[in-house]
């Protein structure tokens, strides 16, 4: 049952949380998109979560269209991922030494993403994707790296330059305290621009440990490759002898169970993942190429270790997880609502006059407040930032709780039901209606 929050909603006890936080936080988070930079005001404090729906500490219910930026794709506190954390945790949290849970839930992403052969279990997104990077280079023996603007791949000190995300909604996608030194190997690209990406390797191809890419981006709000971008990468990769990373932190087991690599037909030598693997604890793996991923130590030289890795409750969720994907394959149901999620969301946005683009691919999303379909990290800039601000708080008091940046992908869950896509689109008119008076 859901229960809108009335307006204007209680904020208080949120608000003096938020102040206490601020004394011991910077920022009074830990992670900075939390705090609501992009839009203004002060972010809530949750309580508890279940299935589409958020609480927070004031009483009032959200649906919810984060989902903690992705894990949750089955709902929260799943009742089957919930009980194989309880029997996990009843048994030790942490051994640091090898048990088998660690090969089951390998076996089942091996499966479940055919160009992972070998994988190693990491402890976040960023650290798979600073590992995946670090392998590229000890393999090839070479050093610089190619990245995309708007593409964000954690908080590594190499690929902190043009970053998406939160770095991106703050200002600050060139990081202070990236030396000049750490960044200088790392080369920029504009997403979707095969000709750019051709050029830098006919200039650099004998240099280039690797290409690092979204292939579907979430960090600048949702931008899909544009038909060939991709196949580009591979083959020049492929040429050249560098390897082709897909970071699928945010797309791996979101926009189809074989993920976006599945989805598009394309190999990548190594891929990245994290938040939906976990089913919700922090988990990261970064896996590909046999040949690969045995430079890995202790099989190889390239060093990479983790003391909480693979650790036992992460591992129980992420094989729950794993097996409910499997078992109960939601990407149908999620694309049936996704389709009306956009088409109502678009809908509302016309019939206030205001321009927009509706941007997906299965239950990512992404509402612009731009002219033009946004293919780029200059176009997602052009975006009207302000717009969305003031979209994000009229949704906040209808109860519909929306990522808090232009420049961040929605998801939502199975338990997201087609009454509460009617509700949340029903919202949409009410809300950009008024913004169009
Ligand atoms: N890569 C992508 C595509 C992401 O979206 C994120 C986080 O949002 C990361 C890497 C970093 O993952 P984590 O926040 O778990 O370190």
């Amino acid at each position: 049952m859901f229960k809108a929050p009335t307006v204007p909603f209680n904020q208080e006890r949120s608000q003096a949380a938020f102040d206490r936080a601020c004394e011991f936080m910077p920022g009074g988070v830990n992670s900075p998109a939390r705090a609501f930079g992009a839009v203004g005001g002060k972010p809530l404090f949750i309580e508890r979560a279940d299935g589409p729906f958020l609480f927070d500490i004031d009483g009032n219910q959200f649906v919810d269209f984060i989902g903690s930026w992705g894990p949750m794709i089955m709902g929260h506190a799943h009742p089957k991922v919930v009980a194989a954390i309880q029997e996990a945790v009843a048994k030790g949290t942490s051994y640091g030494a090898p048990t088998e849970r660690e090969s089951q839930l390998a076996e089942l992403i091996t499966e479940a993403v055919p160009s992972i052969e070998k994988l190693r279990l990491v402890n976040s997104g960023t650290e798979a994707t600073m590992s995946a990077i670090r392998l590229a280079r000890g393999a090839t023996g070479r050093d610089k790296v190619i990245k995309f603007s708007g593409n964000y791949h954690g908080h590594v000190d190499s690929l902190l330059v043009s970053a998406g995300s939160a770095a991106a909604s703050l200002g600050v996608p060139d990081s202070p305290g990236v030396t000049k030194g750490t960044s200088s190997d790392t080369i920029v690209l504009e997403y979707n621009d095969v000709a750019a990406l051709q050029s830098c390797f006919a200039e650099y191809g004998d240099q280039l440990a690797c290409i690092i890419l979204e292939p579907v981006v979430g960090n600048m709000g949702c931008v899909p490759p544009q038909p060939g971008f991709l196949q580009a990468a591979r083959e020049l990769c492929t040429k050249s002898g560098a390897v082709l990373i897909f970071d699928e932190v945010m797309t791996g087991f979101r926009v189809a169970w074989g993920g976006a690599q599945s989805l598009y037909g394309i190999t990548p030598d190594l891929t990245t993942l994290g938040k939906i693997v976990g089913g919700g604890l922090p988990m990261g793996v970064y896996g590909g190429r046999k040949d690969l991923m045995d430079h890995v130590m202790p099989a190889g030289k390239v060093y990479q270790a983790g003391t909480l890795s693979g650790n036992p409750l992460a591992t129980a969720a992420g094989v729950a997880m794993m097996q409910l994907l499997k078992e109960e394959s939601p990407y149908a149901y999620l694309e049936q609502q996704a389709e009306r999620l956009a088409q109502g969301l678009s809908a509302a946005a016309t019939a206030a006059g205001l321009p927009h683009q509706v941007q997906r691919v299965g239950s990512m999303m992404t509402l612009f407040f731009s002219e033009q379909p946004v293919l780029s990290w200059t176009q997602a800039n052009e975006c009207h930032r302000e717009r969305y601000a003031e979209y994000f708080w009229g949704m906040m008091r209808a109860g519909i709780y929306l990522p808090c940046s232009q420049f961040e992908a929605l998801f939502f869950s199975s338990m997201h039901t087609p009454e509460l896509m009617d509700h949340t689109i029903d919202a949409a008119h009410t809300v950009l209606g008024a913004m169009a008076a």
